[in-house]
């Protein structure tokens, strides 16, 4: 395919939304430069003249985001600056019919599992040898791995089944072979990401093999530290949690979206499962696990929530004292089952429950935090910023949650691991003295 200036092609690609959309968006960086084609992720300068956006459907704000990407992107073409624009990831899967009508000066659209169709748009193929490799595009210390796509759980407001289709677990073999490639690359951190981590093996191998693939992933040479991210209540996998005890490179940490503290609201989310339920799941992962950190997220204001039920809510939060929090307003998703309900409670209360939430969440935070004043973590060295090193402990994970501001005379590499004594506390970070 040869593009207007004849200069020679290079392709941009852009990614929004989740750190799975992170993830195909470095696979096909791969692809594209396993076939000699120049590509680039984010480029900061106009040197490309293709430009791939993977987009997000998610919710209003994720949705609003691509689209203005896209738009951003359809003007520079109009400017001469991109020859071809390309869309793709879930806003693209979701809305394509429209999108195409409304946006006519895209050159093409792809869906979430299109790589194939959007290489041979991009004049390569897709090369099945390069399974297991990944360019990454964050600082190489820590990787995503994406053990599963899709999702088949029914959780009422959520649309991302819609866009990602059914659950598929990844061959072990595969994901073995990706993290060992990893480590070469100099990976000391695999954050395992999905739609429902705990979900793992039910198709491939007719069981939950989420332990199973905690242990080979362990047994990795060089990778330090395993982060078991989005795993669902229902139908845990007790079994990860004796690995996950057993194991020093699996770090005592677990995100578990939990999205509601009312056992009537979950039902109405369709989440399988009841407050009570719940809170026994949390104490037998604290049990198992002593000393693990716990992440969530929330949503208030979905339909049929009452002033009593976000109580329910509250109490809940102030029992269960999570290490790490985000609450998300409820956004109407059509298609959705919740979008058949009406979306009964006004923006504004949304939004007031959200901060009365993230405000208890505050205090709980602060008072965890200052616990650890005085105590040793190991410590992941991240980035430096204005000179100042930071860094994790292993109950952090990037982007999401707190991080350590490093006092040191030293100078550090990134992405080696120091000792460091916590000398100080906020709601979310806190300081601490390399030693
Ligand atoms: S498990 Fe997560 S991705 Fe799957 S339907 Fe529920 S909220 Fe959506």
């Amino acid at each position: 395919m040869k593009t207007k200036g004849h200069r020679k092609n290079k392709v941009n690609i852009v990614t929004l939304g989740c750190s799975k959309n992170l993830v195909d968006s470095e696979v096909l960086l791969t692809q594209l430069k396993g076939n000699n084609i120049d590509a680039i992720h984010e480029s900061k300068n106009d040197d490309a003249n293709i430009v791939v956006i993977n987009t997000c459907g998610f919710i209003d704000n994720a949705k609003q985001e691509s689209i203005d990407t896209i738009l951003r992107y359809v003007d520079a073409k109009e400017e001469g600056l991109v020859e071809k624009v390309y869309v793709t990831g879930c806003l693209s899967q979701r809305y394509k019919a429209d999108l195409e009508k409304e946006i006519p000066l895209v050159d093409a659209w792809f869906g979430t599992r299109d790589l194939s169709r959007l290489l041979k748009q991009l004049n390569a193929n897709y090369k099945q040898e390069l399974v297991g490799e990944r360019i990454l595009t964050n600082p190489s210390h820590f990787a995503y791995l994406k053990i599963s796509e899709g999702c088949d759980r029914p959780c009422s407001f959520c649309a991302i089944p819609l866009m990602r289709g059914k659950h598929i677990s990844r061959p072990m073999e595969e994901l073995v072979l990706e993290a060992k490639n990893l480590a070469k690359g100099g990976t000391k951190e695999l954050l395992l990401i999905a739609q429902d981590s705990t979900y793992y093996g039910l198709d491939l191998y007719k069981k939950r093999n989420l332990a199973e693939l905690l242990k080979r992933l362990s047994d990795v040479e060089g990778i330090e530290w395993i982060r078991l991210h989005y795993a669902f209540p229902t139908g845990f996998p007790m079994d990860a949690l004796d690995v996950m005890a057993e194991r020093n490179n699996i770090c005592k940490y677990l995100d578990i979206p939990l999205q509601h503290g009312s056992t009537e609201m979950l039902q109405f989310m369709r989440r399988g499962t009841t407050r009570e339920k719940t809170e026994a799941l949390l104490q037998t992962i604290r049990e198992k696990v002593p000393g693990i950190a716990i992440r969530t997220t929330l949503i208030a204001g979905h339909p049929g929530e009452t002033q009593m039920h976000f109580d329910e809510m509250m109490s809940f939060v102030e029992r269960s004292r999570f290490d790490r929090l985000g609450v998300f307003t409820y956004s109407h998703e059509e298609n959705t089952h919740s979008h058949s309900m009406a979306d009964d409670v006004p923006a504004k209360i949304k939004q007031e429950r959200v901060d009365q939430l993230m405000e208890l969440q505050q205090g709980i935070s602060l008072e965890l935090n200052q616990a650890k004043v005085g105590d040793t973590y190991k410590v992941l060295v991240d980035r430096k910023e204005e000179g100042v090193f930071i860094g994790r402990t292993e109950f952090d994970s990037p982007e999401v949650d707190n991080e350590v501001i490093l006092e040191t005379k030293d100078y550090l590499r990134l992405g080696d691991f120091v000792n460091a004594q916590i000398t100080g506390a906020t709601e979310f970070d806190l300081t601490a003295k390399v030693i």
